[in-house]
């Protein structure tokens, strides 16, 4: 099954995706995680993106659209995909149904992890604590702005999907294995 994961930064998506991977094979397909190796790898893609995603803003549709098309399509991704920072913009959504119904696949459902904006700081500085590598945007200013981002441009695909009686929502400020629960019941 093809899956989108939704939420806000700090939610919980790459968890979950990172369970799915190992309950379900099925293939993680971060858009974030993408770009960041184009940065890191400094191709002309990455070049491009570097100062927008620095400093928390999203990248053009164009740019990760084509990352997508292109990248649903190899073998690893057969038995079902997780999109985990796509789409996040309702153009990107529009694409998508675009790009499947010419590829013949279709998203099983869209799983909005709700979260309380309040906890999401928190959350990121934990990451960032935690973690050796430490993202370019995972700081206070970066991170206001992934959240403003979130609200005016990937929250309008929330109501796009419920349109298409495909939204489903889970409490992300569950514990991670409790969060996980409700995904599988989702899934079946
Ligand atoms: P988070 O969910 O924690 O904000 P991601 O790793 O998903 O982090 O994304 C980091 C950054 O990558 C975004 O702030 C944006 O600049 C860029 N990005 C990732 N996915 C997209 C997308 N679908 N459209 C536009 N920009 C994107």
């Amino acid at each position: 099954m093809n899956i989108i994961l939704l939420g806000p930064p700090g939610a919980g998506k790459g968890t979950q995706a990172k369970l799915l991977e190992d309950t379900r094979g099925m293939k993680q397909l971060s858009t974030g995680d993408m770009l960041r190796a184009e940065i890191a790898g400094q191709t002309e893609i990455g070049l491009r993106v570097k100062a927008i995603m620095d400093s928390g803003a999203l990248v053009p549709d164009e740019v990760v659209i084509d990352m997508i098309a292109h990248r649903i399509e190899q073998p690893d991704c057969a038995k079902g995909f997780i999109l985990d920072g796509f789409p996040r913009t309702v153009p990107q959504a529009e694409a998508l149904d675009a790009m499947l119904a010419a590829k013949n696949k279709k998203l099983g459902a869209v799983i909005q992890l709700v979260v309380d904006e309040d906890a999401l700081l928190a959350r990121i500085e934990k990451r960032a604590a935690e973690s050796t590598t430490v993202r370019a945007d995972d700081n206070a200013e970066a991170l206001k702005k992934r959240l403003t981002a979130y609200r005016d441009q990937t929250a309008p695909i929330v109501p796009y999907y419920e349109g298409k009686n495909m939204l489903k929502k889970v409490d992300g400020m569950a514990a991670v294995n409790l969060v996980s629960e409700q995904i599988d019941k989702i899934l079946g």
